[in-house]
């Protein structure tokens, strides 16, 4: 059952229709889909909960798509881990990773993506497409092939090939633009304007964004119908972050939660497309859009459109911003993968090197129950650390070769 009441202007409240639609024509605002929260509460219960599917559709009556006749690929619900060693490493006593290295195309974007061409479909659209740093391209590619649709899949020409394989794979059309996501994405708002395609992060954006409210929606059931003290959320668009929030004040407000969540939200940025970091450091409400430089692609948003929203979430629940650069992201990427076997891409290394220096700081605090969102796969992104990690030793196929190259005493 959908519980749906329209789409509202985030900036003046107006109201509208739940149509393909993303702009107040009032104020240009951005519009967000508006529920009907008492229907909500009265429908939904943890036990409902506890019977649905082991997929992000298990929340469906917070979501503004009917989950059985969603374009599924079995999204969601993925793995929380407690990180004992990496914990101690910084200092903390509880740290748990939201491990969205597991989705179908291995990143967070298939919990946006399922639900915006499911909403697509509905609508009856025929085609699919999307501006994207990388990730969103995987997921956008490998669900319209799903759902049966074309797909247009527009990406800056120089991604890593880790994103370009694993999205052409799929059949669609891949577009390789030669500019940055920001060009991408200026591209696709025209592009939007001239064909009735569904654009996932363009026309269909009130309706995708709500995607990403699952990942609280897990994080809280998966602790047991608690919330954290803290998260640790990567910055591209800043839409992530804001709908971590968003979700679990909704399960409060539909009465899943005993208690009023007190969540402090942190974001974390790359230093070379940092321009949400950058206000927050300055204090500023102003954030000016910046020309990405980062091996952190898949945050390459140079000017992120939920940007202020981010910045205010952190700001009114006393979190807090870093930037990170690229040396520290390797290690981070490594500091995950040594201490807990994860293996993240390098927007994993933004948030755990955040959560360093968060730590260190003493922002994240170490009383505090910690949630780090590990967003997307190491495998897409080689490159950044192919160069410093290689074989311990090569060596000749005999044993007088080993003990030359390994002083090992233990048997
Ligand atoms: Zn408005």
């Amino acid at each position: 059952m959908v519980h749906v009441n329209g789409l509202r202007c985030r900036e003046c409240g107006r109201e509208y229709p739940a149509d393909p639609i993303y702009t107040c024509e009032w104020c240009f605002g951005p519009l967000e889909v508006a529920y009907d929260y008492d229907a909500i509460a009265a429908a939904v219960t943890k036990e409902k909960i506890a019977q649905g599917p082991l997929t992000l559709w298990r929340y469906s009556d917070l979501l503004p798509v009917h989950g059985d006749t969603a374009v599924d690929l079995g999204t969601g619900f993925t793995p929380l881990v407690r990180a004992d060693r990496l914990a101690a490493e910084l200092g903390l006593s509880e740290v748990w990773i939201k491990n969205d290295t597991r989705n179908p195309t291995n990143s967070f974007k298939d919990r946006v993506v399922s639900v915006a061409l499911s909403k697509a479909l509905e609508f009856g659209f025929k085609v699919a497409a999307c501006a994207s740093t990388g990730n969103l391209a995987n997921s956008v590619a490998a669900h319209a092939a799903r759902a049966g649709m074309r797909s247009y899949v527009f990406i800056p020409a120089d991604l890593e090939q880790g994103k370009v394989v694993t999205t052409a794979v799929y059949g669609g059309n891949l577009v390789a633009i030669k500019g940055n996501y920001d060009d991408v994405n200026r591209l696709c708002a025209e592009l939007a304007g001239v064909y009735e395609w569904a654009f996932v992060n363009v026309n269909m954006r009130p309706y995708y964004a709500e995607g990403s409210k699952t990942l609280a929606f897990e994080t809280a059931e998966q602790l047991g119908w608690e919330t954290p003290d803290h998260v640790v959320v990567p910055v591209a668009s800043g839409s992530l972050l804001t709908k971590i929030r968003k979700g679990f004040e909704e399960l409060h407000k539909v009465g899943l939660l005993d208690r009023e969540p007190q969540v402090r939200v942190s974001g974390a940025q790359a230093h070379g497309c940092a321009p949400v970091a950058t206000a927050w450091l300055e204090e500023s409400d102003t954030i000016r859009p910046v020309k990405p430089a980062t091996i952190a692609k898949s945050l390459a948003i140079g000017n992120p459109a939920d940007g202020y929203f981010a910045l205010d979430v952190v700001r009114t629940t006393g979190g807090g911003f870093a930037a990170v650069d690229d040396d520290e992201i390797v290690e981070g990427m490594r500091l995950l993968a040594r201490t807990e076997g994860i293996f993240a891409e390098t927007a994993g290394g933004v948030t755990v090197a955040t959560l360093k220096r968060l730590a260190e700081q003493g922002v994240v605090r170490r009383d505090e129950r910690v949630v780090v969102y590990i967003t997307g796969h190491g495998l897409k992104t080689l490159e950044a650390i192919a160069p410093v990690c290689g074989p311990t030793a090569t060596i000749a196929p005999n044993l007088d070769a080993f003990h030359e190259a390994f002083d090992v005493e233990e048997q």
